[in-house]
């Protein structure tokens, strides 16, 4: 690379760079181009990616987070594809992709990945003994709406509402059915329990086809009914949420296993 100024050819020069990173101080290694004649500076589009993982990564650290590099390792000590880790953590394969790179995970989902990688079968508890389904989520919203007579699931949804109704269907299917409806792992957040990860699943909910998966069974269409019956307004589902002790005793962003079936008191 050529110094823009007109003087000769640049070198690379290493450092250790202060970085203010979502209010945290981070040393991060940089490795970009320096004019030796005039100190013009200059990164190629792979340095800057290289920029963007070291800061994530040195982030992390210090958030007591996976790094990515521990991501792909602990993956690879267990012979596991990135496929795998998607069908053992019910997340997307687009999520496992970005956390091996410069993605930051919630602290919830690195409790996930933490247990994935120990090998532990806590998918169970996250994803309530079924494989994660998007076209059941759509299932389950098309029987809800169908009871409840409006729509719950919008385009740039917050699920404020829609995941609770969801959480309840889970919850109360896994109670008694031993399995959970559609997989889904739950993380308590400040406004009630929450699909994890939903900003990044509301689009793939939408326009999943709900014909590709099995459908739902007369008993868990008997506990939708009920679900719809005992929350008929948007308000009472959330309210009842917050009742919930499985939801109250959790820190923020803690997954809710679905062994709390049992606790549940609205239904
Ligand atoms: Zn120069």
């Amino acid at each position: 690379m050529n110094c823009p100024h007109g003087h000769k050819e640049m070198k690379i020069k290493k450092s250790e760079e202060k970085v203010c990173f979502r209010d945290v101080q981070l040393s991060i290694p940089v490795e970009q181009y320096v004019c030796p004649e005039c100190g013009e500076e200059a990164g190629t589009i792979d340095q800057a990616a290289a920029i963007q993982k070291s800061i994530a990564d040195a982030y992390r650290k210090s958030a007591g987070l996976l790094t990515g590099k521990e991501i792909v390792e602990g993956r690879k000590k267990l012979n596991l594809t990135q496929d795998d880790l998607v069908k053992k953590m019910s997340v997307g394969i687009a999520s496992i992709k970005r956390w091996e790179g410069a993605g930051i995970q919630s602290k919830s989902m690195d409790q996930a990945l933490r247990s994935a990688l120990h090998g532990q079968n806590t998918g169970d508890s996250c994803t309530g003994n079924r494989s994660f389904s998007l076209p059941r989520i759509k299932l389950v919203f098309v029987e809800l709406e169908k009871a409840l007579g409006k729509k719950l699931l919008k385009k740039n949804d917050k699920m404020l509402f829609a995941a609770k109704y969801l959480w309840y269907a889970d919850m109360i299917a896994h109670r008694e059915t031993g399995q959970s409806m559609t997989g889904a792992t739950y993380a308590a957040l400040p406004l009630g329990p929450q699909l994890n990860n939903y900003r990044e699943l509301i689009e793939d909910i939408i326009k999943a086809d709900p014909s590709s998966d099995e459908p739902l069974s007369p008993e868990e269409k008997r506990i939708l009914t009920r679900v719809a019956l005992r929350f008929p307004r948007e308000q009472l589902v959330l309210k009842a949420a917050h009742g919930e002790p499985a939801w109250k005793k959790k820190s923020n962003g803690q997954l809710i296993p679905y062994t709390d079936s049992g606790e549940l008191t609205a239904l």
